[in-house]
C-alpha cells in the first residue's frame, strides 16, 4: 500500500503487510522507501539572447513540481539568465552575480567552526587558489567555490593496527601439537574414568558379595 507518492525532490513510501494463516503471528508490517521520479518537464523554452540592457534567457526545461531549470542534457541550470552583453555570470559558492568584463573581482572565503580553508576551486574541480582572498579578473563564465576539511580534532587519532607479523606455519604447528596433547590428555582421561568405572564395578561386586554373607 503506497502510503506517499514518490516526486523528483521527496521519496515516496510504501507499506508492505504481511498476513499469516498461522494465527500464532501477528500481522506484520513494513515501510520501504520509494525512489525518487523523473522531473516533470515542460515543453522546451527557446534561449533569448542577451543585449547590453537586458538578461537573456537560457534554453530551458522547467520542472513543474520542483520549479528546477534543465537543460537538453538534463543537466540542472542554476542560474536561467544570461548575463548582458560585455558582462559575465560568476557563480561563487553556488550563488550567482554578474560583473563587467574585464573587472577585477576580489572573493574572500569566510571561517567556518570546525573547519580549515582549503582552497578555491573552480568548475572543473581544479584549485585556483589557496587564499582566503582570492581575486581574478573577469574574462567569462566561472564558478568558484571555497572548500574545507574538517580541523583536526586535538586528540590523537587511533593508531591504525600494525600489521602483526603472519606466522602460519608455527601457528598451524602448534594448533597441531596443542590437538595432539588435548588428544592424549582425553584418552588418559577416558583410560581414568574406565579405571573409575572398574572400580566402582570391583567396589559394588565386592560389597554386594559381601552382603550375601
Ligand atoms: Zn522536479
Amino acid at each position: 500500500m503506497v502510503i506517499k507518492e514518490a516526486t523528483c525532490i521527496e521519496k515516496g513510501k510504501v507499506r508492505y503487510t504481511a498476513q499469516f494463516t498461522n494465527s500464532a503471528f501477528g500481522v506484520q508490517y513494513r515501510e520501504v522507501d520509494i525512489e525518487l521520479v523523473e522531473h516533470k518537464l515542460g515543453e522546451w523554452i527557446d534561449e533569448i539572447p542577451a543585449t547590453t540592457e537586458e538578461f537573456g534567457t537560457k534554453g530551458h526545461y522547467k520542472c513543474s513540481v520542483c520549479g528546477k531549470y534543465y537543460d537538453k542534457d538534463g543537466q540542472e541550470i542554476a542560474e536561467l539568465r544570461i548575463a548582458k552583453i560585455g558582462t559575465h555570470n560568476i557563480i561563487i559558492n553556488g550563488e550567482s552575480k554578474f560583473y563587467a568584463d574585464g573587472e577585477n573581482v576580489t572573493i574572500t572565503a569566510e571561517d567556518k567552526e570546525g573547519k580549515v580553508f582549503k582552497g578555491w576551486k573552480d568548475a572543473s574541480g581544479n584549485l585556483v587558489s589557496t587564499d582566503k582572498n582570492f581575486s581574478f579578473k573577469v574574462s567569462g563564465e566561472s564558478n568558484y567555490t571555497a572548500i574545507y576539511e574538517n580541523e583536526p580534532t586535538v586528540a590523537p587519532k587511533p593508531q591504525e593496527p600494525k600489521p602483526q607479523p603472519q606466522k602460519p606455519d608455527i601457528d598451524s604447528a602448534q594448533t597441531g601439537e596443542d590437538s595432539l596433547i588435548s588428544g592424549g590428555m582425553l584418552a588418559g582421561l577416558v583410560c581414568a574414568g574406565l579405571v573409575v568405572i572398574g572400580a566402582a564395578a570391583f567396589v559394588s561386586v565386592w560389597f554386594a558379595t559381601k552382603k550375601k554373607y
